[in-house]
């Protein structure tokens, strides 16, 4: 099979897998979405959905956050790691969001990127999820996959994000990058992948390998 055809079957294979493949955290409006993706730093989805089931009913808007003492947005995110970084940028990016955005969070990466915190994946994540903006951000999941399938032979997450936009085609990017979130954290995790029953078999050179030995 040539490479363009190995593409085509694993962008399939997955969307198939997830037609409805969109972010896991949990929220109301967009303001929620991007507060939900700066506390998700160095934490799972599954911890933040917990903290923010309880902590969101009181956080809708900038001004909510902005209204609270610091100690109590503390309390009610100190399961998260880095809660005290965390609550303190949070709050500033409530402060800009509210004095320089009327309360509407922009959807732009560069001005996005003018909020404290937020980082270009923080804004790329948002604008995928909200915009369906073709990007596709590589973290530890997407990194593991692409390597195993051998779309790339690369060493860190970053070497991954520089040419991973250029494997797939714009218009999959939105998608492949919610699909594959969830495909390498359910079915290609990094400990024990389900490859006997996998659809990606055909294309992988991580299961040929394996078979091989
Ligand atoms: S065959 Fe195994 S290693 Fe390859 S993509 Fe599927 S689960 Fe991952």
């Amino acid at each position: 099979m040539n490479k363009k055809d190995k593409i085509k079957l694993f962008t399939s294979t997955l969307f198939e897998l997830y037609p409805d493949a969109l972010t896991e955290l949990v929220y109301e409006n967009e303001f929620q979405l991007l507060i939900a993706i700066l506390m998700s730093a160095q934490t799972t989805d599954k911890q933040v959905n917990k903290v923010n089931r309880n902590f969101f009913h009181y956080l809708k808007k900038p001004q909510d956050w902005i209204d609270m003492w610091v100690d109590e947005i503390k309390d009610f995110i100190d399961s998260i790691s880095f809660f005290n970084n965390k609550a303190e940028n949070i709050y500033k990016t409530c402060i800009l969001l509210k004095n320089e955005y009327k309360n509407i969070v922009p959807h732009d990466v560069d001005e996005l990127q003018k909020l404290p915190w937020v980082w270009v994946k923080t804004a790329k994540v948002f604008l995928s999820v909200t915009d369906n903006a073709p990007f596709l951000w590589v973290d530890t999941h997407v990194h593991r996959v692409l390597n195993r399938v051998w779309f790339v032979t690369t060493k860190t997450p970053l070497q991954t994000d520089k040419i991973a936009d250029n494997i797939f085609s714009k218009g999959d990017l939105a998608m492949i990058h919610n699909t594959l979130i969830l495909f390498g954290r359910y079915n290609c995790n990094a400990r024990k992948p389900n490859c006997e029953t996998c659809k990606l078999q055909e294309v992988c050179r991580y299961y040929k390998n394996l078979k091989r030995n």
